[in-house]
């Protein structure tokens, strides 16, 4: 199956956080859009691999997603190898995506920052003829960067205005990671009930900045081809 846009992430729900609006709109464009996470979240504090692969089908679905696939690299240990860049050399050339979304390279997760250089060098990889895999070379034209705790001067952000509403829904798929009253297991820095207010709350912050409701932050290294700069404003 070829892709448009690819989404790699640390782990499952890292994609519906920081660029589910983004994608949803993708898809109602007519872009194929799939996932694709690094681990299993194993070490989560809450829930269980078991739990989180429903949930994370259940917010696949949301999404609308053409593909969800998991890479099963250890948690914790999204370390810059051979092994896992061979993981995500595969996947690039099996999907061949035209575009790569990832994770930004600063954040107070360590897995966050080890998968960014992980798949930012596996696609660049991934175009060698001389690296042997299961399919043919492949290098995605560009990366997105998009951001989780840290936001760092983006480079642009999207109008997730009408997509606000899918985005929390597929979120809140994840039932063991958030704000959950009838929970009884311990409380984490995301299941706080004012981590999904923050979110709201950083979605109206970044669409005030482009004259919306909400919106989600990015990030590119390369430059950017512009036809118009009228149309960057307008
Ligand atoms: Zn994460």
């Amino acid at each position: 199956m070829k892709l448009d846009i690819l989404a790699f992430s640390a782990h499952p729900d890292d994609v519906e956080l920081s660029c589910g609006g983004t994608i949803v709109k993708l898809v109602k464009a007519g872009y194929k859009v799939g996932a694709a996470d690094l681990t299993e979240a194993e070490l989560s504090t809450r829930g269980n691999v078991q739990l989180r692969r429903k949930e994370t089908e259940a917010a696949s679905k949301l999404l609308n997603l053409s593909m969800r696939d998991n890479l099963k690299i250890p948690d914790g240990q999204i370390e810059n190898n051979q092994t896992n860049r061979l993981k995500v050399i595969n996947c690039i050339r099996k999907y061949q995506p035209d575009i790569i979304l990832a994770p930004y390279h600063e954040d107070r997760h360590p897995d966050h920052v080890h998968a960014s250089h992980l798949v930012s060098e596996s696609n660049f990889y991934s175009g060698l003829d001389k690296i042997n895999g299961s399919y043919e070379p492949h290098r995605a034209k560009g990366i997105i960067y998009y951001y989780q705790h840290l936001v760092d001067k983006p480079n642009f952000v999207v109008d997730i205005t009408a997509e606000f509403d899918k985005k929390m829904e597929a979120i809140k798929a994840f039932t063991s990671q958030f704000y959950d009253p009838k929970s009884n297991e311990p409380e984490t820095y995301i299941s706080n009930k004012r981590f999904l207010e923050s979110l709201k709350i950083r979605a109206q912050y970044f669409g005030y900045q482009i004259g919306v409701q909400y919106g989600e932050p990015f990030f590119v290294k390369s430059a950017i081809k512009i036809d118009n700069i009228y149309q960057i404003f307008s």
